[in-house]
């Protein structure tokens, strides 16, 4: 087994961009966000990561960017290898 030397804290990872488990939908989460609620409702509770299948769950409020957060293995490359565009966006949205 490949031994990475990242120390990314692996838990409760942010992320933009989650899966349906049920039919497997790659969602961003301003996407998600502007489903119908019911929409968000059941789906929300099917959502892994993209590279590691950890359990995600969609988080929104009226004050921060949409997003969700999972629970990444510990050999997941969204981690351990932050994707810049998504940094960029996530970056974006706070405006500084
Ligand atoms: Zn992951």
């Amino acid at each position: 087994m490949a031994v990475r030397t990242s120390v990314s804290n692996t838990r409760g990872g942010t992320l933009y961009m989650a899966k349906s488990i049920l039919d497997g939908t790659e969602w961003t989460a301003t996407e998600f966000a502007g489903l119908l609620p019911e929409e968000q409702r059941v789906t929300r509770q099917e959502l892994a990561c993209l590279s590691c299948d950890g359990r995600a769950v969609f988080r929104a409020g009226q004050q921060r960017q949409p997003s969700f957060a999972a629970r990444h293995r510990q050999d997941c490359r969204l981690v351990s290898r932050p994707w810049s565009a998504f940094r960029f966006l996530a970056e974006a949205g706070r405006g500084a």
